[in-house]
């Protein structure tokens, strides 16, 4: 933090845990408050943390050193809560879980409370369990910047987020207020109360609390004309400071963040996913941050299939199965856009993840290349040939498509097929010289590639794979 605030000459936010309010706190607010008696925090991460009397020594040595540089030294509430992991979502392995949302919600506010009774004059990022219900208390609290995850991963995204804006705007006309320093100092009712501390002059007060019971509050106009626009800032700062803990208060007793309200476990019906088919509820693409899930068409197919097995200098098929896809409409992922948040998957009635199991097509041949260890797929076209690369439970496969001759090649590097592919016929099959005895090729994985392909190639209906070819 000093390099930042004496080498690079920045404003320094610092984001604080949680854990900063103490386990006792914590559990109270957790168990007997909000409900959420399942949830146990652990002893050890509250004592590795760092302790309120750092964070306010902390705080004080910064707040000075920025001072002295003309800059501002902030902090952020806060970070998750980390937990014990104690739900079947998670592997057992790991031992805990980090905890979002509502709970943490009323939590940081009430560390906010804390914090602010013994640091007043420190400004204050906010960032726990922000949504469009909140959105206004958490502007009347003075917090700049607000910031806002966990909601934005629920149906909706970044969709959800005008919500927040209009819900603001609702509430500063319901109080006749056009400037948010206005409605911070009206929003809880708390605006006179700041003013008897900030404004000495009785008649300059009784100026302002004219405007402020009006329905046009005009807080900094009153102030300018009496030539006192110096004043507005601190009415504003004290303001948030009264209105923090009647606005703590509120959310803590609020049903809206208790365990009932928000005690539904993602429905799971029992199936599990695969490449093809799905329930197609289509839950997966919207709550995707990074828009990495898309919906493409393919045609259906209920075939019987072989496999290609290479012995004594020949190539023949050998029955292997029933291959069906009963849908056109397939869903597959983005590997490039994917950062395995596994919010798809929470969402996602079946079992599996579809940002695993699902196709997942890389945006290159090297990033395809880059991870052996991973099944996907990457689709490039030219003229009228597209080339295809597979890795399907950890066996490389490259089907080219001459969409003029519709003809198919596809190999695993030893042994390769000549297909009709409109009609997914085999043409002719061959192996290369050395190939050993008993190799199979799988005709299973040309109609996995098959199917992908074509769907996702085809232009009709735009998504982050065909996008080049648009
Ligand atoms: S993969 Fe899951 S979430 Fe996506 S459409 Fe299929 S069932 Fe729904
Ligand atoms: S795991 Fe990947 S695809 Fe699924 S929501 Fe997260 S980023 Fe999106």
């Amino acid at each position: 933090m000093r390099f930042l605030l004496t080498e690079m000459d920045v404003h320094v936010t610092v984001k604080l845990n949680p854990t900063l309010l103490g386990r006792e706190a914590v559990d109270g607010l957790l168990h007997d408050v909000l409900g959420y008696d399942e949830v146990r925090t652990r002893p050890q991460d509250f004592a590795k943390d760092l302790q309120w009397e750092q964070a306010l020594e902390i705080t004080d040595r910064l707040s000075e050193l920025a001072r002295s540089r003309g800059r501002t030294f902030q902090v952020k509430f806060s970070n998750t809560l980390v937990v014990e992991n104690h739900r079947p979502f998670f592997p057992a392995s790991e031992a805990v879980m980090y905890l979002s949302g509502e709970p943490l919600h009323v939590i940081t506010l009430n560390l906010v409370e804390k914090y602010r009774r013994a640091r007043p004059e420190v400004p204050i990022s906010f960032s726990a369990g922000v949504d469009a219900r909140n959105y206004a208390d958490c502007t009347a609290l003075g917090f700049t910047p607000i910031t806002t995850c966990t909601d934005l991963l629920r149906p909706g995204g970044y969709g959800r987020l005008p919500r927040y804006a209009e819900n603001l705007e609702a509430r500063m006309r319901a109080l006749g207020v056009r400037r948010l320093g206005d409605y911070v100092v009206k929003a809880a009712g708390q605006g006179e109360a700041a003013m008897e501390r900030v404004i000495a002059d009785p008649a300059l007060r009784s100026s302002l609390v004219g405007s402020l019971r009006s329905e046009a509050v005009d807080l900094l106009g009153v102030l300018t004309g009496a030539g006192r626009a110096d004043l507005y800032g601190g009415i504003v700062r004290a303001a948030a400071l009264a209105n923090t803990p009647v606005l703590v208060e509120k959310a803590t007793r609020d049903p809206r963040y208790r365990a009932e309200a928000n005690r539904k476990p993602p429905r799971k019906i029992g199936s599990r996913l695969w490449l093809f088919d799905c329930i197609n509820c289509d839950k997966c693409v919207p709550v995707c941050p990074n828009d990495a899930n898309f919906v493409y068409e393919t045609t259906v197919l209920r075939r019987e299939y072989e496999v290609y097995r290479y012995e004594k200098g020949a190539v023949r098929p050998v029955p292997a199965g029933l291959f069906e896809v009963k849908k056109q409409h397939q869903i597959a992922n983005f590997q490039d856009f994917c950062n395995e948040c596994g919010n798809c998957d929470t969402f996602c009635p079946e079992d599996g993840g579809p940002y695993v199991e699902k196709p997942r097509f890389f945006g290159s041949l090297e990033a395809w290349k880059a991870w052996p260890a991973r099944d996907g797929f990457f689709a490039a076209r030219a003229d009228s040939i597209d080339a295809i690369w597979a890795r399907i439970r950890g066996v490389e496969y490259h089907l080219e498509v001459d969409r003029t001759l519709d003809r198919g090649l596809f190999t695993d590097g030893t042994l390769q097929l000549e297909v009709r592919h409109s009609e997914r016929r085999v043409v002719s099959a061959s192996a290369r010289e050395g190939a050993a005895e008993g190799r199979e090729l799988d005709f299973a994985a040309y109609l996995n590639m098959a199917l992908a392909v074509d769907g996702v190639l085809d232009t009709r209906r735009a998504n982050p794979v065909n996008a080049p070819y648009l």
